[in-house]
């Protein structure tokens, strides 16, 4: 099987990892995570674990991942919309969180010391809380406010809006970006053929 295309721009891992479902053509999403082996390479692709690192979460595991994602849209949904989230939305982040408890490990570099987190629940866990504690950095410290889907009306893809002025409208400008402006010259032709 070919790699699934996953996409980067969220800005957010949390964000990232709702945009595993991207819209098909004929209005409905896709799901890219659709085994756990998908689930690894997700990871890994998110830089969340070493390349060479033991991951084999089982389909229980991809299951309650997908859940979470669900989860996590919902909160999506109610962050694009200006209400309030849900108490069960956070009690389940909370309970990620709680599955995935992090001590530090003293490492020795080259030149010095380092004091790195290490994860001490199973993978699989460790990869949820890491997701569920990036949801919770957005509503703590991030920009919950600057949480946008992209304006294209054939795509899905949500972001964080970080750039300054605030007004970032396409999930790339490789794809929904040019799409628009091939549109919009599009429309212009017509204008002009049609003596408009
Ligand atoms: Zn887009």
């Amino acid at each position: 099987m070919d790699a699934p295309d996953f996409r980067f721009f969220g800005n957010a891992l949390w964000v990232d990892f709702l945009n595993t479902e991207p819209a098909l053509p004929d209005g409905g999403v896709s799901n890219l995570i659709d085994r756990p082996e998908a689930l690894v390479r997700w990871a890994r692709a998110a830089g969340e674990f070493g390349l060479f690192d033991p991951f084999e979460p089982n389909e229980r595991k991809m299951e309650e991942a997908l859940q979470f994602r669900s989860v996590l849209r919902e909160a999506a949904k109610s962050l694009l919309e200006g209400a309030a989230l849900s108490k069960d939305i956070v009690a389940v982040v909370n309970e990620k969180l709680a599955c995935s408890p992090v001590t530090s490990l003293l490492v020795e570099k080259e030149v010095g010391w380092d004091l790195t987190p290490r994860f001490m629940a199973d993978k699989a866990n460790a990869l949820l809380g890491a997701i569920a504690a990036d949801f919770a950095r957005t509503l703590v410290s991030g920009r919950p406010d600057r949480l946008r889907r992209c304006e294209h009306p054939g795509c899905v893809m949500l972001f964080i809006d970080t750039s300054k002025n605030g007004r970032r409208r396409w999930c790339s400008m490789e794809t929904c970006g040019n799409r628009e402006k091939a549109a919009g010259h599009r429309a212009r032709a017509r204008r002009i053929s049609a003596g408009a």
